[in-house]
């Protein structure tokens, strides 16, 4: 009988917010092994996730080689207890000064959920990392996107932005995709201005890359400014993007808010051990930084070479304009195995962002772009 309860579909029309419907997802890249055999390619170099190729440090490979099987069965501390003590020790915080997440992307949630309700928004600006926007507006909330000047976030633009609804501000720094980064006097000047009236969150995912003698190091600045997030991540630098962990830090009295937003267990008991080896070890960020430079020295000499210009800043990347549509150059440069990321989703058009890897891969990204430029195909 039609009508009848079983099997009737959803009435979604009436279930859906409206902000729902109006949220366009994101749809994640094939598995590796999906995409080579659809475009024919025998190897494939992932450039397009600023992965580190040296892989997470050693001590942490060890852990994660030595994982106990049996303690797959077990649940994780249910808010890393030992890893958020090893970084208050690190930075000179306390441990209830940091939450932890699955992935810096399960904090910029956390902190979205704890601020904002019906009315409120974020601000941002419009070619940054896409999930502070991507997050307030499925979440029903505004995300007011300033644009760039010259690459890089705009102060003066940001403050205009601030209505009396605003709740937080997000600042990438150093920026992904351009590499730019705020000095500490220019990220001091900005929290003096707003002064305490929105919640400011700083995402250092790249921070430790750069090299700057005037960049911040954004937990020293909590002592001053209690409405100030750090976000950090072991994706990057620290190799561990396939565990999912990052973390936040704040002042007390603000963690103490966004910590009702967690969700317990979300960050695994592996991730969790990885991560407390990782921040022990002294080599690899130089290690990193050393092969990030020398990477960088011969590709932007290449890049010349063909007469492609690009935006060379702080972190483990690279912006390169292409004389052609981003989305079909991804998908010859697939063919001849190098996987980069196409930018007009960071609405970049025609623009590509390319990770800074070993020689190897540095060098078929260089023979690839030549072939595809070329029109060789
Ligand atoms: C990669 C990245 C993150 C999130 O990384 P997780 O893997 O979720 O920890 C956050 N912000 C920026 C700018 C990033 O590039």
């Amino acid at each position: 009988m039609r009508g009848s309860a079983t099997g009737a579909r959803p009435d979604l029309e009436h279930l859906v917010p409206e902000y729902i419907k109006a949220f366009q997802p994101y749809i994640p890249s094939k598995p590796d092994d999906v995409l080579c055999k659809m475009l024919g390619c025998p190897r494939l170099y992932r450039l397009n996730n600023n992965e580190n190729p040296l892989g997470p440090p050693p001590a942490a490979q060890k852990i994660i080689a030595g994982y106990p099987p049996p303690r797959a069965a077990i649940y994780p501390s249910g808010d890393a207890y030992h890893l958020r003590c090893r970084l208050a020790d690190r930075f000179g915080l306390h441990p209830d000064q940091f939450l932890v997440g699955n992935g810096a992307n399960e904090v910029i949630s956390f902190v979205i959920k704890a601020f904002c309700q019906e009315g409120d928004n974020i601000v941002t600006a419009d070619r940054t990392f896409a999930v502070y926007e991507w997050v307030a507006l499925f979440s029903g909330f505004g995300a007011h996107l300033v644009p760039l000047r010259d690459f890089d976030f705009d102060d003066e633009a940001l403050l205009e932005r601030v209505d009396a609804r605003t709740k937080i501000l997000f600042v990438c720094n150093p920026n992904n995709p351009t590499g730019t980064y705020w000095s500490e006097q220019r990220l001091r000047r900005f929290l003096d201005r707003l002064a305490g009236r929105q919640i400011v969150v700083i995402d250092e995912a790249y921070a430790e890359f750069v090299e700057q003698a005037d960049f911040p190091d954004g937990l020293q600045l909590l002592a001053d400014y209690p409405n100030l997030v750090v976000f950090r991540t072991f994706s990057k630098m620290y190799g561990l993007a396939g565990l999912r962990i990052g973390y936040l830090a704040g002042s007390r009295e603000v963690v103490d808010i966004i910590r009702r937003t967690c969700v317990v267990y979300s960050v695994n008991g592996l991730a969790q051990e990885a991560a407390l080896a990782a921040l022990a070890d002294h080599d690899h960020i130089p290690a990193t930084r050393q092969l990030v430079a020398e990477a960088k020295a011969g590709l932007t000499a290449e890049l010349d070479g063909l007469g492609l210009s690009y935006v060379n800043g702080e972190g483990n990347f690279l912006m390169v304009k292409l004389p052609m549509n981003d989305a079909l150059a991804y998908r010859r440069l697939m063919a001849h195995g190098v996987m980069i990321r196409s930018m007009t989703g960071f609405r970049f058009p025609n623009w590509i962002r390319i990770s800074i890897a070993g020689p190897q891969a540095m060098s078929a990204l260089v023979e690839a772009l030549q072939k595809v430029l070329s029109n060789d195909r």
